[in-house]
């Protein structure tokens, strides 16, 4: 008799992210006591913008509790495309082109759903967030990596996108600034992942969720933007990252109306919509001035300086300098261990979480992800724990 079982099939293919449960085991050992400094998830440690909340709690207590628009609220969509055409130079009709939704998270489990058939290939670079691979592989098509390296800047070499392209290929996910890498592509580099897509009638999934965090004068591009793309691109973006409001759950996607309304359907019968009184925060977000988050970015470049200062001179560790995003991708290879072993013994003996970087892809074996969404203060003890670490693993003497 064939063996049953109580997980489908779908779901067994699937791990856990690597992310959430990490952090989760930071919190649990730091609720039972233990000295605990968690950099290891990708969550902005400032408030909530104070006007946003206003927006959202007066929302509420005038009873904005009910379901919304499957698609969003008219005045969150037309926020949106208003955002994407003055931001972005993206031309969206708000009517058609937005879907909000619970989370950007969400837009990814929408996409694959939506647009693989089982053995369907969808392309990513790696290093990459991630529940990419995972979506994927959820609904059923199959998740191509292509490779990217520290010492080529995480660059694709020339051709290597296009080498991955069979005839299964559907869709390809793009991510920049890229989390955990904090590479930011060129107009030069998205140019070729256009070209590609283009040339063999692919979808593009561009996760742009960390836009506004950019550094050294870096100018964020849409690839949507590019020519003949706007039809093939779909744009996801959120709130979490550039407004710190990852509770609140909240993201969108924008695209051509053949690609959004499958999507719409997905929401229709999962979400339904997005939270209410949530979306009309969102629309004060988008609608309201940007200090709090110049100041977010401005306390990331601080805290990206300080700590490229206090990892230099660390033992087996080498520092690529992110671009953009608040992650370091910290390249442990001199170590001689694994990102498992040393991230292990960092939590184990020093009491300091982060994520493994080889949950990024074979290509991030060796690394570690630092996110720097932390205080200062925080930070400099974090260093100085990975110092510790990092000379106790290696034998070298502080
Ligand atoms: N994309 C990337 C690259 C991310 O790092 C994250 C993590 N939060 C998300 C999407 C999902 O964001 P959200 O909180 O809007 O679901
Ligand atoms: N995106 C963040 C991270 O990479 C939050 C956790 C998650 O959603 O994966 O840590």
């Amino acid at each position: 008799m064939m063996e049953k079982h109580l997980i489908s099939a779908r779901l067994r293919a699937v791990k856990p992210s690597a992310t959430v449960a990490l952090s989760d085991r930071a919190r649990t050992l730091a609720a039972s006591g233990r000295d605990i400094i968690s950099l290891s998830a990708g969550e902005p440690d400032f408030d909530t913008p104070a006007h946003v909340i206003r927006a959202a709690s007066d929302a509420m207590a005038s009873g904005f509790t009910h379901y919304t628009n499957a698609a969003g609220i008219p005045e969150l969509r037309e926020a949106i495309a208003e955002k994407l055409a003055r931001e972005n130079g993206l031309r969206v009709d708000p009517g058609r082109e937005v879907l909000v939704l619970p989370g950007a998270k969400q837009g990814v489990a929408y996409a694959c759903l939506a647009f693989l058939d089982d053995g369907d290939e969808c392309l990513c670079p790696e290093p990459s967030w991630v529940s990419f691979r995972e979506l994927v592989t959820l609904a059923g098509g199959r998740y191509i990596p292509v490779a990217t390296r520290a010492e080529n800047d995480f660059r694709l070499a020339s051709g290597e996108l296009e080498r991955h392209v069979t005839s299964k290929s559907r869709m390809i996910i793009l991510n920049s600034p890229t989390n955990p890498t904090g590479k930011v592509w060129s107009a030069e580099e998205l140019e070729e992942v256009a070209r590609v897509a283009r040339k063999h009638d692919l979808i593009v999934l561009v996760d742009e969720i960390y836009e506004k965090i950019l550094y050294d004068g870096r100018k964020h591009v849409s690839l949507a933007g590019l020519p003949g793309m706007a039809e093939r691109c779909l744009t996801l973006n959120g709130f979490s990252k550039a407004f710190a409001m990852t509770g609140w759950r909240l993201g969108y996607l924008a695209g051509p109306a053949r690609l959004i309304e499958p999507l719409l359907m997905l929401q229709q019968h999962t979400a339904t919509c997005a939270v209410s009184f949530a979306q009309k925060g969102a629309v004060a977000a988008l609608r309201g001035d940007s200090r709090a988050q110049d100041a977010m970015v401005e306390a990331f470049v601080r805290r990206r300086a300080l700590l490229m200062d206090k990892l230099s001179g660390v033992p087996g560790l080498s520092v690529w300098k992110p671009e953009g995003t608040f992650y370091m991708f910290l390249d442990v290879r001199g170590s001689g261990r694994s990102s498992l072993e040393v991230s292990e013994h960092l939590l184990e003996n020093e009491g300091l979480a982060m994520t493994p970087g080889d949950a990024f892809g074979e290509c991030g074996q060796g690394f570690i992800r630092l996110s720097f969404a932390a205080s200062e203060k925080t930070l400099i003890e974090a260093a100085r724990r990975i110092d510790s670490g990092l000379r106790k693993l290696t034998g070298t003497r502080g």
